[in-house]
């Protein structure tokens, strides 16, 4: 196994750095690149990422594993959550070819300097501090026919209730549609809440993985078939009209009819200011569960901030075989 920090100058702000592990199997095959901590409180990625940098038998391994542990160490040092602490952008909304922009372009450039050349890449991501989330795994259904199916292969080995194949180009992240666009299967996986490092959340992410790796040939053994159910949706957010203190009633993994209270903005006092309702039935893919909103943090237009909860309508659910 090989280990190194790729170090790049940037412009006006704090360099760059970008921890790599690269294992080369005994037998050659295709590269597989697995990356984690985009955003910086997204924790049971990042362990499950050293969880396979120190476990992983290269004897058993056919073709190479690139491993990113932690793909914004800057964000990850100043335990920032979300957007860059040094430009307010959101990583996995940017794509490569700009690295004279901004300090997040400049990082997704270097980043793909890393990713280039992959046959397969899977991007692990959990729901921040401020975020309830319910794990589910999103694949980019964009690009060609051959490398779509591809990506929904990686998902199939993931102790999740829900895959999410997301057709919809402009809700598709554009790291992900670049990767996709350039022949690189791909997924990026939700599992983990609040920020917490739980054994569970990181066990997932990681046996994903290697059953990714059985799926391609890369590790050989069946690879594991857990029930899923597989959605195709609309996502939507519901955001805040108003700054104050978010109370709210639905936990991640619910589903909710239309009209449907979804909790209540107040003052500091606690005085009601607004409810919000579901506008139709959704399933909660997560709520902000951090009490303090304030719906004017909008960096460079992203909304994360103004949140409350993040729904997708069930408009196809295909239930688990057996
Ligand atoms: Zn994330």
């Amino acid at each position: 196994m090989k280990t190194e920090i790729i170090r790049r100058k940037f412009q006006g702000g704090p360099p760059l750095e970008i921890p790599v592990a690269t294992i080369d199997g005994a037998v050659s095959g295709p590269i597989f690149t697995v990356i984690s901590g985009m955003h910086a409180g997204e924790y049971s990625g990042v362990l499950a990422a050293q969880r396979l940098i120190q476990t992983l038998d290269a004897g058993r391994l056919s073709g190479t594993l690139r491993v990113v542990p932690i793909v914004s160490t800057a964000a990850f040092l100043a335990r920032n959550m979300q957007l860059s602490p040094i430009d307010e952008r959101e990583v996995h909304y940017y794509a490569p070819g700009n690295p004279g922009g901004s300090y997040t372009e400049f990082q997704i450039d270097t980043l793909y300097s890393i990713l280039r050349g992959s046959d397969f890449v899977i991007d692990m991501h959990s729901g921040e501090f401020a975020q309830a989330l319910h794990p589910w795994v999103p694949v980019p259904m964009v690009g060609a026919p051959d490398v779509q199916e591809a990506s929904r292969s990686l998902s199939m080995g993931y102790r999740v209730e829900y895959v999410e194949l997301r057709r919809e180009r402009s809700s598709v992240p554009r790291l992900a549609a670049y990767l996709a666009d350039d022949g690189i299967a791909n997924l990026w996986a939700e599992v983990g809440k609040n920020g917490l490092p739980d054994e569970e959340h990181i066990a997932i992410h990681h046996d994903g993985v290697i059953a990714a790796m059985q799926t391609v040939g890369m590790l050989p053994g069946p690879p594991e078939r857990p029930p899923q159910k597989t959605v195709e949706g609309r996502r939507f957010q519901v955001n805040a009209n108003q700054s104050g203190v978010w109370h709210s009633y639905v936990r991640e993994g619910e589903i909710v009819d239309a009209g449907q209270e979804l909790g209540k903005i107040t003052d500091y006092f606690g005085e009601t200011l607004e409810v919000y309702m579901a506008p139709e039935r959704a399933l909660v893919l997560y709520y902000w569960s951090s009490p303090a909103i304030d719906h004017t943090r909008r960096p460079h237009g992203y909304d994360w901030h103004a949140g409350l909860v993040s729904l997708l309508t069930l408009d196809s659910v295909i239930e688990p075989a057996g």
